[in-house]
């Protein structure tokens, strides 16, 4: 098979024993003759995936019997509906940290839903670095305050979260989510999409604080009401079978890896050896976040010039690395490296990106 690099935004690089596990039990789930694309989800084999899931996702994040960990569809865009459907009441004012083109998605569709306020934006620095949080004025209303801790396109993370008090805090955590120690119960409602750093696309992790779901009007829709889904344990319908059993394996896989801490430890090894590339340039590629704000997920950065971008690019692709085209919204060049990436695909960039600066700088 071809060697490739693969530093894809997400859907994202799996580990290859993951995936050589579902190959092997794609036929026969546990002895049981059939695939888990063939089970029900209300058989006990469903269940009991469902069970382990969240249980093992619950170990790794030390999260709290205060709250549900639920397994929903439609990806985290979905969610960026749901979290104003759900709390943004009558009379209430929903406040918005905005730091990327995430958070600016998250609070378009809020205002569709009520009064929503952006209490600091960086969009006046093209999203390269996230909004300060300190001294933020929260609206005496506010339903809630929501961000985004890493921004996938701009590349730039929060490091440091900070207390909202009796208002509860809702953080999209699509592109970091178990990359880094994290301590749950600053948070009331957690979400994230699964395929970059714990599955296959197809299935969107909450954690939400229990005392929450009361607040949650009746008139919400079934599908649109995590009281719904919460009260049904993620069952209310049918749910993305296979996707949750891949998002099992994948917290196996993290598990036997050191867990969370082992995670940060290897990502933040790997974020380390691509920012000292650049930064040892002397200028010949340059880091295009901030650097009191650089993602540990996301390294976005450009080449001394359009040309040599273009050609860098082009000879990377030839090499084998896949992905490291920037999203149409920052242009430029993007290394992903959620967990499954080893520290050894990144060195084998850096020597590249080492190499092409000898040849071309
Ligand atoms: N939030 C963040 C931070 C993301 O990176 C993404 C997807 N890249 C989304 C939300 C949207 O996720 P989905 O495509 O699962 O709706």
């Amino acid at each position: 098979m071809k060697q490739v690099y693969n530093f894809n935004a997400g859907p994202a690089m799996f580990p290859l024993e993951v995936l050589q596990q579902v190959q092997a039990e794609l036929r026969d789930l546990q002895g049981t003759g059939l695939s888990v694309l063939e089970i029900s989800h209300r058989s006990k084999e469903y269940e009991q995936i469902n069970e382990e899931t969240q249980q093992l996702l619950k170990e790794l994040l030390g999260i709290s019997s205060e709250y549900d960990v639920l397994f929903m569809q439609g990806g985290a865009s979905t969610q960026f509906a749901m979290v104003p459907m759900n709390f943004l009441t009558e009379g209430r004012v929903a406040n918005y940290i905005e730091s990327g083109t995430w958070s600016h998605k998250a609070v378009e569709e809020a205002k569709k839903i009520g009064r929503t306020e952006i209490l600091a934006s960086s969009e006046a620095d093209q999203f390269r670095k996230v909004p300060d949080l300190q001294g933020l004025k929260i609206h005496p209303e506010a339903a809630y305050v929501h961000l985004t801790s890493n921004e996938t396109i701009a590349g730039t993370q929060y490091r440091d979260f900070i207390s909202t008090g009796e208002i509860p805090l809702i953080v999209d955590m699509s592109s970091d989510i178990l990359s880094r120690e994290i301590n749950v119960s600053n948070f009331s409602l957690i979400y994230a999409g699964a395929q970059k750093n714990l599955g296959p696309s197809g299935v969107t992790v909450v954690i939400v604080k229990r005392e929450l779901l009361h607040r949650i009007p009746n008139s919400i829709p079934n599908m649109m009401n995590y009281q719904v889904h919460a009260q049904k344990n993620s069952l209310y319908n049918t749910p993305p079978v296979f996707a949750v059993y891949m998002v099992n394996l994948m917290l196996k896989w993290i598990q036997k890896n050191g867990g969370v801490k082992g995670m940060e430890q290897r990502n933040q090894l790997k974020a380390n050896l691509i920012y000292r590339t650049i930064d040892n340039s002397e200028g010949f590629y340059n880091g295009l976040a901030h650097v009191e704000s650089r993602s540990m997920m996301n390294v976005t950065f450009s080449v001394v010039n359009d040309e040599l971008e273009k050609e860098f690019l082009r000879q990377a692709e030839e090499n084998g690395f896949v992905g490291l085209k920037g999203h149409r919204d920052a242009g430029h060049l993007r290394v992903s490296m959620y967990n499954a990436v080893p520290y050894e695909q990144c060195k084998a960039l850096t020597d590249f990106m080492d190499d092409f600066q000898k040849r071309f700088g």
